[in-house]
């Protein structure tokens, strides 16, 4: 039963280059079906889950911006757009194995997926079906990791889980030094004032407002999103 884990409803970031793994094409579908996999497992425990989608894997507004005249806002439209390539394809996975699952976007696609409404978003999630926010915040200049921050305190999740390709936040590059050490907590103070690179600034204050629990950690490992969701010791925790 859910009195018996640690969340009730819980926000899975998702970044798009997560989604690719080593992948050449921007998607791997054996990443998405593994999602789909531990996400069933953990709704089956009565857990409501919620995601946000990145699109790194397809666009980043950022590193287009100003490339043959790119206004930065037109950029983060296109990225914001590839944010709904993944929704889709996530949720044809999910369904594929039998999770109802809705896609709502920040701004209108009526004919593509429903547009975001709050209430609406709960309902669904009551009734046990997987909700997918697509096209981040709807705004230029921000970031989906900032729209799995505010969309978790919209819908009151209890955590935002990040899903990424490291096992979670180290002190030094584990790429370049292979002493680097995982932290298994910090706190929002350490995240800003050292700037560790776990999320935008934006992004971790709007969580350290609204005390959101962060947890940062590796989608790659098998077994690791169901742990996550169940609110089991995995990657690097960031709180008070
Ligand atoms: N984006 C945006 N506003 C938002 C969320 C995303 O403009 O609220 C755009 C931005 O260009 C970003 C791209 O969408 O680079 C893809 O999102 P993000 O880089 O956050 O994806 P991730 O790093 O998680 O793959």
């Amino acid at each position: 039963n859910k009195a018996s884990y640690k969340w009730r409803r819980v926000l899975l970031k998702v970044s798009g280059e997560a989604l690719a793994g080593d992948n050449s094409q921007n998607i791997d579908p054996k990443i998405t079906m593994a999602i789909a996999r531990e996400v069933a497992a953990v709704t089956r425990l009565g857990i409501e889950v919620a995601l946000v989608v990145g699109g790194g894997n397809i666009f980043r507004g950022s590193s287009w911006a100003g490339s043959s005249g790119l206004d930065r806002s037109s950029a983060d439209y296109i990225g914001m757009l590839a944010t709904v390539m993944n929704a889709i394809f996530l949720q044809a996975t999910m369904e594929s194995i039998g999770i109802p699952t809705r896609v709502q976007t920040a701004f209108r696609m009526s004919e593509v997926a429903e547009p975001y409404i709050r209430r609406r978003a709960v309902r669904h999630l009551e009734k046990g079906r997987v909700v997918i926010f697509a096209a981040g915040t709807g705004n230029p200049f921000f970031t989906t990791d900032t729209a799995a921050a505010l969309r978790c305190a919209e819908i009151n999740a209890e955590v935002v889980l990040k899903a990424t390709n490291v096992d979670g936040v180290y002190d030094d590059d584990p790429k370049r030094n292979p002493q680097a050490r995982l932290h298994d907590t910090l706190t929002y103070q350490d995240v800003t004032s050292r700037d560790l690179s776990v999320m935008d600034m934006t992004a971790i204050t709007l969580c350290q407002e609204n005390n959101i629990p962060v947890v940062v950690f590796n989608l790659n490992k098998p077994g690791n999103i169901e742990k996550a969701i169940k609110g089991e010791r995995v990657g690097t925790l960031i709180g008070a």
